[in-house]
C-alpha cells in the first residue's frame, strides 16, 4: 500500500478538484517535489511528466534561473497594485514581449490566467467597435473543437463540448463555424463571414493546434486564409496562443509559421516557464488607439487585483532569458522528429498518429478505458493524461532522451 501523507488524508475531505466527478474519481497522487521533467511522489516514486503540467513547464520544473529570479523579486517587491503605481518588472516586460513576439504587437495588458486573458481580448474587440460607433458588431466567430477557457466569455467562444454543457444558461451566442479545410470550404467560409460581418467584432482561434478540443492540427495555409478573410471583412483576428505559444508548435509562436500578424494575441501557460500563474493580452496599435478619447466611457474597464504581479513578471523575464540563452527552439524542433520516431510504431495499432512540433498525439479507439490507461501509464513511470480519445505528449521542450524513452516505454507497455 502506497504511503499517503497525513495532509492528504485530512485535506481530501475538503478539496474540490478540477473537471472531476468527485464521487467516482481515483484519488490524485501526492507530489512532494519536482525537477527537470520529473515529479517526485510522496510514496517515493518518480514519474516523468510527459505533459509539462498542463503544457506550462517548457524549461522543466524548478529551473534554477527562474527560481532565482522569483526569489530575488520576492525579496524586494512581491506585489503592488497596478493602478496609479508602476514597477520595473512589468514595464520592462511589456516592452520586451512586444519585441520578442515579433508580430506587430504594441500594447500589453497583464492578467493572471489564460481565461482572463481571453476575456480581456473579447472585451477589447467588443469595445473597439463600440468606441468606433459600431456597437452592433458584438458577436464573435469561433471554431468547432476550439477551446479558450472556463470563464463565461471564454466558454462562449469555445466549441460546444462537455466543458460548457452545464452552463448554457449563462453563455452568450456566437457564430461557431467549422474550420475550412480545402478550397471549396475556403470559399464557403469567406461567404459566410462576409454575410455576418456586420454583427461580428472578432474571430478567435487557436492557431495551428486546437488543443483541449482534441489536439487537432491544421495547416499554416488554412490559418493564413482565415487571417485574410478577417482582414477583408474588417474583423479583428484574435490569436489564442495560450497553449501554442513559446515553442510548442516548433516556432516561437504558431502565427510565425503562417507569417501572419494578429490584431490581438493571448499568451499564458509557458509565459513564466510554468512557474507562476500569469497571462497577457497583447494588441496592435490600431486596437489600442480606438480607446483613446476625452470620454472616460471609452476606456478599457478591466483590472484584475493581481495584474502584472511583480514575481510573475520576474519569472516571465527569466523564461524569456532562457529562450535567448538556451537552444530551446531547436530543442522544440528536434522533439518533432523524436516524437515521430517514438510514436510511429503505433501507426497500425491506433486510429491516428500525428505530430506537430513538440506535440505528439495518438488517437485511440473510442471505447478506450481512460481511467485504466492512466493507471497503467503511472505504473510504468509516466505522467500522461489522455482525454476524450486522445493520448498526447507535450513534454518540457528540453526533456532528456532518457526521460523521453521512459514516456515511450510506458506508452508501449500501457497500450499493449
Ligand atoms: N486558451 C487555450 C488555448 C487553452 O489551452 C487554455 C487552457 N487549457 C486557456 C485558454 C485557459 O487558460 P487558463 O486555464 O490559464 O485559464
Amino acid at each position: 500500500m502506497a504511503h499517503t501523507p497525513t495532509w492528504f488524508e485530512a485535506g481530501y475531505r475538503h478539496i474540490w478538484l478540477p473537471y472531476t466527478q468527485m464521487q467516482t474519481v481515483a484519488a490524485p497522487l501526492a507530489v512532494v517535489g519536482a525537477s527537470g521533467s520529473k515529479l517526485k511522489l510522496a510514496d517515493g516514486r518518480t514519474l516523468v511528466d510527459g505533459i509539462a503540467s498542463w503544457w506550462t513547464m517548457c524549461h522543466g520544473y524548478q529551473h534554477p534561473h527562474i527560481v532565482a529570479a522569483i526569489q530575488r523579486q520576492a525579496g524586494s517587491l512581491s506585489h503592488v497594485m497596478f493602478a496609479g503605481l508602476a514597477h520595473e518588472p512589468a514595464y520592462r516586460l511589456a516592452e520586451r514581449l512586444c519585441a520578442f513576439t515579433r508580430c506587430g504587437m504594441e500594447r500589453v495588458f497583464f492578467a493572471e490566467s489564460g481565461s482572463v486573458a481571453v476575456e480581456v481580448a473579447l472585451k477589447m474587440a467588443l469595445q473597439y467597435w463600440r468606441n468606433k460607433g459600431e456597437p452592433k458588431r458584438n458577436k464573435f466567430i469561433c471554431f468547432t473543437h476550439g477551446y479558450h477557457g472556463d470563464t463565461v466569455g471564454a466558454m462562449s467562444v469555445s466549441s460546444d463540448s462537455d466543458f460548457k454543457s452545464a452552463y448554457g444558461a449563462i453563455t452568450l451566442k456566437n457564430y461557431q463555424l467549422d474550420l475550412p479545410s480545402d478550397e471549396y470550404s475556403f470559399a464557403e467560409f469567406a461567404e459566410t463571414v462576409a454575410a455576418i460581418k456586420g454583427q461580428v467584432a472578432g474571430l478567435i482561434m487557436e492557431p495551428l493546434v486546437q488543443a483541449a478540443g482534441g489536439m487537432r492540427f491544421h495547416s499554416a495555409d488554412i490559418l493564413s486564409e482565415i487571417r485574410r478573410v478577417c482582414r477583408e471583412n474588417d474583423i479583428l483576428f484574435i490569436a489564442d496562443e495560450i497553449a501554442t505559444g513559446f515553442g510548442r508548435t516548433g516556432n516561437l509562436l504558431a502565427v510565425h509559421e503562417a507569417a501572419i500578424e494578429p490584431d490581438i494575441l493571448c499568451l499564458g501557460k509557458a509565459l513564466t516557464g510554468g512557474h507562476m500563474p500569469f497571462a497577457a493580452t497583447l494588441a496592435r496599435r490600431e486596437v489600442f488607439e480606438a480607446f483613446l478619447s476625452d470620454d472616460p466611457d471609452k476606456a478599457l474597464m478591466h483590472g484584475p487585483t493581481f495584474m502584472a504581479h511583480p514575481i510573475a513578471c520576474a519569472a516571465a523575464h527569466a523564461s524569456l532569458d532562457l529562450f535567448e540563452s538556451e537552444p530551446r527552439l531547436s530543442q522544440a524542433e528536434a522533439l518533432e522528429q523524436k516524437l515521430w520516431d517514438g510514436l510511429k510504431p503505433f501507426t497500425d495499432k491506433v486510429v491516428d498518429v500525428r505530430v506537430k512540433g513538440a506535440i505528439g498525439v495518438l488517437e485511440l479507439p473510442e471505447a478506450t478505458d481512460l481511467a485504466a490507461l492512466r493507471a497503467r501509464l503511472v505504473e510504468h513511470g509516466a505522467w500522461l493524461r489522455p482525454f476524450g480519445n486522445v493520448l498526447y505528449l507535450m513534454p518540457p521542450l528540453n526533456i532528456s532522451d532518457a526521460d523521453l524513452d521512459v514516456l515511450f516505454g510506458a506508452v508501449v507497455k500501457s497500450l499493449a
